[in-house]
């Protein structure tokens, strides 16, 4: 399994945090089930291989599989040595529906206590209020950080980020958030092959000082051989263009999630790209990606050629997104 050990991930800087993470982070949503049913067994052996190979970042949701995901992770984690873990998961989404968001002080500490328990762990690394757009961003602001500035002073986590699909939501936390109260921003489906939006924010999230996660570089399957889940919110013109790409890369001899997770990781703003994952064979797949997109500083002619036609397959569905919150 180490044969490969010489390879290793690069890490970057996790913002302002002090924290290292892999260039390629575990996306531990699939073990929840949100993708299809999955082994659990297979699950936690993906986690280990995960961090044999050089994966130290594990990010996770007690909304993902309606807490599932955490435990199995929790599972997996238990065997791991937990200070060379770097451990995110989130606070007040807990279901689909609206009244199933709770960012209360009250129920965000006691998420905090549950999470802690089904994760196995005495403490957080990253504790991320999941999909702020559906809050009340003042109370966000106003109740949940320092709630969760509380929990920091005790030792039971130890930074703070904020999760979301609109780019707008994170800047009007960040504008409003006393200094040092946000570490993180995770923003997901917007750097990727069919949406770059996230580079107009990258200036504004540099001088803040916090930490870039880009989620999704997939856009959660729609960038895959088999397309994405019945439940994905993108349009029907977006699948079917997601689809022709796919198919173009095929036929040139590419693997569009490959071609696509490439793209994203070479974004060197971003401290961590999270793709799920819930297979050894996946998450070997996506090292030897990571490795040979970042293993030289420029692109093979033959692969930016692919891009390139990709990217006007594309073209008509570029920077298109979904209504969120
Ligand atoms: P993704 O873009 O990573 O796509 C995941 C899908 O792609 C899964 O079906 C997976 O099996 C498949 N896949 C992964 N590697 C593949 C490969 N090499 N070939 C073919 N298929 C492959 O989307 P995601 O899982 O939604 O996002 C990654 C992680 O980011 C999540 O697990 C979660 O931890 C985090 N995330 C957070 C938020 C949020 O906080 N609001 C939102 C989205 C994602």
């Amino acid at each position: 399994d180490d044969s490969d050990a010489a390879l290793r991930l690069p890490m970057r800087p996790l913002g302002g945090t002090g924290l290292k993470v892999s260039v390629l982070g575990f996306g531990a949503s699939p073990l929840g089930g949100t993708f299809g049913a999955i082994d659990e067994a297979a699950g936690i052996d993906a986690v280990h291989h995960a961090f044999r190979r050089g994966i130290n970042f594990f990010d996770t949701s007690p909304y993902y599989g309606l807490t599932k995901s955490e435990t199995v992770l929790g599972r997996a984690l238990r065997d791991l040595p937990r200070s060379e873990v770097v451990l995110s998961t989130k606070v007040g989404r807990y279901g689909v529906d609206q009244r199933d968001f709770d960012f209360s002080a009250k129920r965000v500490t006691a998420s905090v206590a549950e999470s802690l328990e089904r994760l196995q762990v005495s403490y957080i690394d990253v504790i991320q209020c999941h999909d702020i757009e559906f809050g009340d961003l003042e109370q966000i602001v106003h109740e949940t950080l320092p709630a969760l500035a509380a929990l920091r002073s005790q030792g039971l986590i130890r930074h703070v980020g904020i999760t979301g699909l609109p780019l707008e939501a994170f800047r009007y936390v960040l504008d409003r958030a006393p200094p040092g109260s946000v570490d993180v921003v995770l923003s997901y489906c917007h750097y990727c092959l069919n949406d770059t939006t996230l580079l107009g924010s990258l200036p504004y999230f540099r001088a803040k000082g916090v930490g870039i996660i880009n989620a999704s570089p997939l856009s959660m399957g729609l960038l895959t051989k088999g397309g994405p889940p019945d439940w994905h919110p993108a349009s029907p013109q977006l699948r079917t263009a997601a689809a022709a790409a796919a198919a173009h890369a095929a036929a040139r001899g590419w693997d569009i999630s490959s071609l696509g997770l490439g793209f994203s990781l070479r974004q060197p703003d971003v401290s961590s790209t999270l793709v799920g994952m819930f297979t050894r064979e996946t998450v070997d797949e996506n090292i030897n990606t990571a490795l040979r997109a970042l293993g030289s500083t420029e692109v093979a002619a033959d692969e930016a050629q692919v891009l390139a036609e990709v990217a006007d397959i594309l073209a008509p569905v570029r920077d298109l997104t979904w209504p969120s919150g």
